[in-house]
């Protein structure tokens, strides 16, 4: 995403004859203030720019930022910069072509001290949020009384957008650890490993066995020395979340839980002659009656009791809710950890992968139908343990629709039934009422004799109901 942003980028700039990276030469602007842009002292070609901005469009955006004398983080007189209000708008298309022009990101010359992330967040939308991460905001930036991003866009109840900030670990923040620091002779993290590593930490999928196959995707990984450097960075870095001044506990569980992951890794890989492979299986295992891979979910509750800062707040919750849990009963470990996590509600839904948990599986098993998976990988992965409970599963489901089936033509017969024995009635009502109201009593009949009362019309509609 980086990289095609930078090419795009760089071919917007040269397309459109400017240089977002350097100052552009005295002939193209007004004398004196390109490089520090004042508030509200905008060019009339600048005062286009933002009124494109605030109409949406995106075409003559980019036509005016081709300009002579535009400069792509003026100020208004707010300190404004054009990026804070196409973000503040939720305009998508426009704070791309924005950043493509080398708008900052973390311009702070908000009177209030608000940055583009900051709209971002307020503005709801966790497309921007993301863009403007992954362009570079600081996500620990705060405004003139003190909040960051994450807590303005978590007072206007845009929760989204704070999962979106608290789960963003920039490359660079990682590739930190990729340079030796102070008197280290060696860097913690060999640069090789910063990319698969960082690939795992951007999952939003936390199912310990898709993680397992995210470090089994690069054979960099596959390694105990490996796992071990990339395990001892991801506790710093907990560490780091936990002590710094605004304290970002998501993270740091999110980096706890992967660093015993990669331990568990490890393990497997110095202990087992099937290796990671085995850890999979171990994951997946079912137990005997209901196929519930008890395992995984002592594994993820081991991961989070051992988290090392018990005064957390965020550790604390979980803890309340998977401890009085008995094994095997909702919720799970994993949809309470997800949950606090990425902020992902309505983990149970069918359509998760049985396998790996990744979200839009759609291929059903072909005898049961009662699992889905990703792919027919996935499958395979889950057969050694399925094929047990797959049987019964299917027995269960067929039995669950014969009397569902039986339960529904019961109910129509008796509807039926019933049906004929209003009809009747109402025809015996009816002729009452017809002789009522020939002997000159008052009484409704219906408009139409053939038309049933309107109470004989509802019935029917909710038999299918399981
Ligand atoms: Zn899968
Ligand atoms: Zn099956």
């Amino acid at each position: 995403m980086v990289r095609s942003r930078e090419l795009l980028s760089a071919a917007a700039a040269s397309s459109q004859g400017i240089n977002p990276t350097s100052a552009p030469s005295p002939g193209q602007v007004r004398v004196g203030d390109m490089s520090a842009p004042k508030k509200g002292d905008l060019s009339d070609t600048e005062k286009e720019l933002l009124n494109a901005i605030s109409a949406g469009n995106v075409q003559e955006a980019s036509r005016v930022l081709g300009c002579r004398d535009v400069r792509v983080n003026c100020l208004d007189e707010y300190g404004m910069t054009p990026l804070m209000h196409a973000a503040y708008k939720g305009k998508a298309d426009m704070c791309r072509l924005l950043l493509q022009h080398g708008a900052d990101v973390n311009c702070n010359k908000h009177e209030h001290g608000y940055t583009a992330l900051m709209f971002a967040g307020l503005s709801g939308k966790t497309d921007i949020t993301w863009m403007m991460l992954d362009a570079g905001a600081e996500t620990d930036a705060v405004n003139s009384v003190g909040r960051t991003a994450a807590q303005m866009a978590a007072f206007v109840g845009q929760h989204d957008c704070v999962t979106v900030i608290n789960n963003f670990f920039s490359r660079k923040k990682l590739d930190y650890y990729t340079k030796p620091q102070g008197l280290e002779t060696e860097p913690k993290l060999p640069t090789k490993l910063s990319g698969p590593l960082h690939k795992i930490i951007m999952s939003t999928n936390l199912n310990p066995v898709k993680m397992v196959m995210l470090v089994m995707d690069n054979p960099l990984l596959v390694d105990t020395e490996a796992l071990e450097k990339c395990r001892r960075v991801m506790e710093l870095i907990c560490e780091k979340c936990v002590k710094q001044q605004d304290m970002n506990e998501v993270l740091a569980m999110k980096m706890h839980y992967i660093s015993c992951i990669l331990q568990k890794c490890s393990t497997f890989l110095k202990d087992r002659e099937d290796k990671l492979d085995g850890l999979i299986k171990c994951l997946l295992k079912g137990r005997d009656e209901d196929g519930f891979p008890v395992y995984q979910e002592k594994f993820i509750r081991e991961c989070i009791r051992k988290f090392p800062y018990c005064d957390a707040t965020l550790l604390q919750q979980l803890v309340r809710s998977i401890a009085p849990v008995e094994i095997g009963n909702d919720p799970t470990a994993i949809s309470v950890l997800t949950q606090a996590i990425t902020g992902q509600v309505g983990f149970m839904d069918a359509e998760f992968c049985t396998t790996c948990g990744e979200k839009g599986a759609e291929k059903r098993c072909s005898i049961c139908k009662m699992v889905i998976y990703c792919n027919q990988a996935c499958q395979k992965l889950h057969w050694f343990t399925h094929k047990k409970a797959c049987k019964q599963l299917q027995e269960q489901r067929e039995k669950h629709e014969a009397e569902a089936a039986k339960r529904r033509e019961k109910q129509t017969k008796a509807e039926e039934a019933q049906s004929m024995e209003e009809t009747v009635a109402a025809v015996e009502n009816l002729s009452v009422e017809q002789s009522e109201e020939v002997s000159g009593s008052v009484a409704t009949t219906p408009d139409n004799p053939d038309d049933p009362p309107a109470s004989h019309l509802s019935p029917a509609s909710s038999v299918t109901a399981d």
